[in-house]
């Protein structure tokens, strides 16, 4: 690990209360249904996890790997799948389960790529948005929390695959 400084952004009580909020909104938009999740391995593995156990109707997981940053904290654009879904989508209704839309690029690439194997339905659930950083335009079903642009970890989120064990969200600044 190098010389980085950490400022907490949100609470571990903080998302904890704002999952449940966001799962009874879910739980309400697929009343009566059953939702399958699509967790974008790695970031948003603690997300999905802490977020299906509030949810209050039948759910199925799968899990989907894609690369996006590497190991630079500035976005490439080169969407690639590293893992692809075990199961087949089609008629199933899926709610992709992000960590954090940034530029929009991987969202804009995954749900492009799910929508070609026809689910019933599809939409999107991030617990953290930048809209600042977009570079196309996309816009989650639900969102957890927007925040201004900067680098987090932390709840999943990691650094050259540190820090995702911490229990908030933390800024990582450079030490000057
Ligand atoms: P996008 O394609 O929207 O630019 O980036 C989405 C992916 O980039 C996220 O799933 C996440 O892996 C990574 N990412 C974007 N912003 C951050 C950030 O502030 N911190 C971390 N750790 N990853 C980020």
């Amino acid at each position: 690990m190098g010389k980085e400084r950490m400022t907490v952004l949100l609470s571990d009580l903080e998302i904890a209360r704002r999952v449940k909020e966001l799962a009874a909104e879910i739980s309400r938009e697929y009343a009566g249904g059953k939702v399958t999740l699509v967790c974008v391995l790695k970031g948003a593995v603690v997300f999905a996890s802490d977020l299906m156990r509030c949810l209050e109707i039948p759910v199925e997981i799968d899990f989907m790997a894609v690369s996006s940053y590497g190991s630079e904290t500035k976005s490439s654009g080169a969407v690639r799948i590293l893992k692809d879904l075990d199961s087949s989508i089609l008629g199933k209704d899926l709610l992709i389960v992000e960590d954090i839309v940034d530029t929009g690029l991987t969202l804009d690439y995954i749900c492009k790529n799910l929508l070609s194997r026809k689910p019933r339905s599809l939409k999107v659930v991030t617990l953290l948005d930048k809209p600042a950083r977009r570079k196309v335009k996309f816009t989650p079903d639900f969102c957890g929390f927007e925040i201004p642009d900067h680098f987090v970890i932390g709840y999943g989120l990691d650094f050259n695959e540190d820090y995702r064990q911490l229990p908030g969200i933390c800024i990582l600044q450079p030490e000057p």
